[in-house]
């Protein structure tokens, strides 16, 4: 028997040995691929101390802005390169389907392009200051060293859209991936070295929530949490940033509506309701998982779905022609079974699916007969299952879409315009598509309104999270003034 490649942790520099480590698992065969460091406290103190050396001294710290601006590029040339390689790497540890993320890692360069052309426009002002004589402007500085928190739906993305404004803005940082989809991110950071960032400006450490994650959020030198994930570790990071008075952005998960009007392009809405929730097999934070259809409709929007989601290939993720891959791990693949089981005692019915495929697959699911107060139609489920609601006029639709504790997108398809007008400003979530779904871009700012999370990322605003503001007031004539008199 061959042994399973390891994967190590870069700290400092250089790549360092692990403690001890555990096994990363292909969702697809279900067995175990590679093997990924176990890191506990002393790992994550020695990542946290690089990465505060590394922002404190040497040569990050002096770098010129438009300098950090080049290395950003350099590393696009580089990812660029190594594409394709990452994403198979990817594909194979979290499952996902290869069209998405070689396409996911041929974009990502675009990120660091577009943060590192903003690293030398971070500009204070000079204030008009109210006080004769004197003279005052603004800094906008780096906050230290930034904990990036990653889940496994797409760990590449994910951590780009921290990492690219983390690092334009001059923070260093130590990332902790997924327990389930670390090996990617791990075979990442090994090009910074060679687009020439210093030593400990990027980290990382891997292992588990309870441990390494804890210790890193927990750690006085850690400034700032930049967290992507589920609700329950949301909250358990907001304590602990909270305990340390931590700078915080959450990126957590959702329950968004797809509203589908009779006047839509009936066509093009399948295809995106399709594409919102079977695509990724619903592991995505966007997935639009209930789906509201004005009654008239319902019936035959129902069957075109079943029609359309009925013709997905399921099967191996890095076989090109697969449409839809399996569930990443065994625990998430019994907790979308369960909300099924549970949806339909609560009275749904499958209109097609419902059951599991072979090993951790899930087959796509659509459930009918569903109430915007079933737990299927308030609990993410991240998993291909589509919970189906009619309503009769624009005002119930656009009520039943609010009607959630979460915010993150939603879908309108139209062919009213000045129902998209109503809608853009009526609809509460971060990301509105209309009569498209799951776009996203570097420029395009992304994030929760509700409890789908806290502050941006992406688009010029997402620096604004890795920077704190230092105003600096001078007297030129150093006047002496009453010393118990505020100035
Ligand atoms: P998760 O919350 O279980 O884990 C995410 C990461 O946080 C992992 O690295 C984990 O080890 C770490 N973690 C968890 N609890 C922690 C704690 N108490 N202290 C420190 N670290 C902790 O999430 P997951 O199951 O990997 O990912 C799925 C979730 O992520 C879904 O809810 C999904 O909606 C959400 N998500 C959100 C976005 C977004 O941009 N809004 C994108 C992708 C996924």
């Amino acid at each position: 028997m061959t042994a399973l490649p390891i994967f190590r942790n870069t700290v400092g520099g250089r790549e360092v040995e692990a403690p001890a480590l555990f096994e990363s698992i292909n969702p697809y065969t279900t067995q175990p691929w590679a093997q990924i460091p176990d890191d506990g406290a002393e790992q994550v103190d020695a990542a946290v101390a690089a990465a505060k050396h590394a922002f404190q001294s040497g040569a990050w710290p002096a770098l010129t802005p438009s300098a950090r601006g080049r290395l950003l590029y350099r590393l696009a040339d580089l990812i660029a390169e190594h594409a394709d390689r990452l994403a198979a790497i990817e594909t194979r540890d979290n499952g996902k389907l290869i069209v998405e993320t070689r396409a996911q890692l041929r974009y990502l360069p675009e990120w660091f392009r577009y943060f590192g052309g903003l690293a030398d426009k971070i500009e204070g002002r000079v204030l008009p200051i109210d006080k004769p004589g004197m003279v005052a402007w603004t800094r906008r500085e780096p906050i230290g060293v930034v904990a990036a928190i990653l889940p496994w739906n797409s760990p590449l993305q994910l951590l780009a859209w921290k990492l690219a404004p983390l690092l334009a803005a001059g923070n260093t940082a130590v990332i902790k991936p997924s327990e389930h989809a670390s090996a990617s991110t791990l075979e990442f950071v090994k090009l910074f070295a060679e687009a020439g960032f210093p030593a400990g400006v990027v980290n990382t450490v891997t292992g588990f929530a309870d441990r390494a994650g804890q210790r890193l959020v927990s750690h006085p030198d850690v400034a700032k949490i930049a967290f992507t994930g589920g609700e329950a570790g949301g909250i358990a990071v907001y304590h602990a940033a909270a305990e340390g008075l931590k700078r915080v952005t959450l990126e957590l998960g959702g329950k968004s509506a797809q509203i589908v009007f009779a006047d839509a392009d009936l066509d093009a809405a399948a295809n995106g309701v399709v594409a919102g929730i079977f695509a990724a097999s619903g592991q995505t934070c966007v997935a639009g998982s209930r789906l509201l259809v004005e009654r008239k409709v319902h019936d035959a929007f129902v069957s075109k779905l079943v029609e359309l989601a009925g013709l997905a290939r399921l099967g191996d993720p890095s076989d090109e022609t697969t449409q839809i891959g399996p569930i990443t791990t065994a625990a998430q693949h019994r907790r979308v079974l369960d909300h099924i089981a549970h949806a339909r005692q609560d009275g749904a019915t499958a209109a097609m699916g419902g059951e599991p495929g072979q090993g951790w697959f899930v087959r796509p699911t659509i459930l009918t007969g569903v109430t915007n107060t079933m737990r299927i139609a308030r609990e993410e489920v991240f998993g291909p299952v589509l919970a189906v609601i009619p309503f009769d006029d624009e005002a119930e639709a656009f009520a039943l879409a609010n009607d959630t504790p979460y915010g993150l997108a939603a879908g309108l398809w139209t062919s009213d315009t000045v129902r998209v007008f109503r809608g853009a400003e009526a609809l509460q979530a971060g990301t509105l598509w209309i009569n498209t779904y799951r776009a996203v871009s570097y420029m395009a700012p992304f994030g929760g309104y509700k409890r789908s999370g806290i502050g941006r990322e992406n688009g010029q605003e997402a620096i604004d999270a890795y920077l704190q503001t230092k105003t600096v007031w001078i007297d030129p004539m150093a006047r002496v003034a009453n010393p118990f008199a505020i100035r």
